[in-house]
């Protein structure tokens, strides 16, 4: 037990939310049904008008999600969880719920591909007024938040430690100017996941996981979660979600269940490994820059140091190119490696890699890209549990294949 009494996290991971059965079974119970019956019609109004407990159907609750939601939600200490059918899901479920037409949106430029096109193309389809600012220029967020001849901002998004940039949001200060604009802060904390950095605790209104990445973290499902107060799920968030129908399908909550076990044995491995991997591409001569939040080069190096429990599974880095040779590197590099496999996910028990120019951002404008640092030779590299010292030696192998095409 800690300190201030409550149960350990590594208990947590494994008790949280545990609803045996009459049966006593050891595992998470599988409740694998859409709906639920009821002993009389008094009793399905009873619980239709919320006077009596239970479960009505499976687009609202169900016995395993709750199990889930309820085991993530003790991770922040958060009033309440609503899961959801993917990461994205719980990103739009989060805005859209709590947005109208005419109001205004705040986000941080740096930002996944999916947060980008809902930011910038699906929600001003509602007439939601979007104004993206680079994430790290406090000034920035404080006038587009309360600008002067314009309503206040309703919402303040971010991406706690970007996809793939990772720049580190400064999360106190975000939070404190959103609260003077009276905006609502929705945290997208994919990266960081619950074990390295608990928005909730550092003042964010909302919590936005994808429990495809790590907390599944062995490529099985998709899956997400928003994390809120009582409050905002009951009067937003419910209305919302109910009816929309972006649930959570039971089977892959008790996967996700199984993947909260074992989580913090895995961040931890994965951090030690992505760790010793910068620094080993750090020292390399093909390699141009590396973006890690651990390496003191990283521009919030201190703050990430500050905020975060440790720095992260997922490094980026820039090949050394001649003029337009960037991608014609990235991708020697990408099919010479051995071991590490070419995938857009992230956060898996295996090693992946992927050239987010070409495939995650490639929707995104040339010059925001640029903006943002996602040239052509910038790869994203998710480290897995492999041996670290495989997965260094495939790297360098593979690096001389794509210094070759680096010089044109
Ligand atoms: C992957 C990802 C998402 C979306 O999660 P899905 O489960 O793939 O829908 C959202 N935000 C970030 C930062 C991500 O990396």
């Amino acid at each position: 037990m800690t300190a201030d009494g409550k149960l350990g996290r590594a208990t947590r991971l494994v008790r949280g939310g545990l609803e045996r059965s009459p049966h006593g079974e050891t595992c998470e119970a599988l409740y694998l049904t859409s709906g639920f019956v009821y002993a009389s019609a008094a009793e399905a109004e009873a619980r239709f008008k919320g006077e009596a407990e239970g479960f009505v159907y499976s687009r609202y609750g169900n016995p395993t999600v709750a199990q889930f939601e309820a085991r993530l939600a003790g991770l922040e200490d958060a009033e309440a969880c609503f899961a959801t059918a993917s990461g994205m899901a719980a990103v739009f479920s989060a805005l859209a719920c709590q947005l109208s037409a005419g109001d205004r949106l705040v986000a941080s430029r740096a930002l996944f591909g999916s947060c980008y096109q809902i930011v910038t193309q699906i929600l001003p389809r509602f007439g939601i007024e979007t104004e993206l600012v680079d994430g790290s220029d406090l000034a920035q967020w404080e006038r587009a938040l309360a600008p002067k001849g314009k309503p206040a901002a309703k919402v303040a998004f971010f991406e706690t430690v970007s996809n793939p940039t990772l720049q580190v949001l400064d999360l106190p200060a975000v939070v404190t100017l959103a609260k003077a604009a009276g905006a609502v802060t929705v945290a997208d904390n994919v990266f960081s996941t619950p074990l390295l950095l608990r928005p909730l605790e550092r003042g964010a209104d909302i919590s936005v996981y994808s429990g495809t990445k790590h907390i599944d973290g062995q490529g099985r499902c998709l899956g997400g979660a928003i994390l809120c107060s009582r409050a905002f799920h009951d009067d937003r968030l419910l209305p919302f979600v109910r009816h929309a129908g972006p649930a959570l399908s039971p089977y892959n909550a008790w996967t996700l269940l199984k993947g909260l076990e074992t989580l913090e044995l895995r961040v931890e491995r994965q951090c030690r490994t992505a760790t010793a991997i910068a620094r080993r591409l750090e020292a390399h001569p093909a390699v141009a820059r590396v973006v890690y939040p651990g390496l003191e080069s990283h521009p919030q190096h201190a703050l990430a140091a500050e905020l975060l429990e440790d720095f992260g599974t997922v490094l980026s880095f820039e090949l050394k190119a001649a003029p337009g040779q960037g991608k014609a590197a990235a991708f020697a590099l990408l099919d010479a490696l051995e071991l590490i496999d070419i995938s857009n996910n992230l956060g898996d028990a295996k090693s992946l890699i992927t050239h987010p120019a070409t495939t995650t951002h490639r929707s995104m404008p040339a010059e925001e890209r640029a903006a943002t640092g996602i040239t052509d030779g910038f790869v994203r590299l998710s480290c897995g549990l492999e041996t670290p010292a495989d997965l260094i030696a495939d790297l360098e192998q593979a690096l001389e294949t794509a210094a070759l095409a680096a010089a044109g």
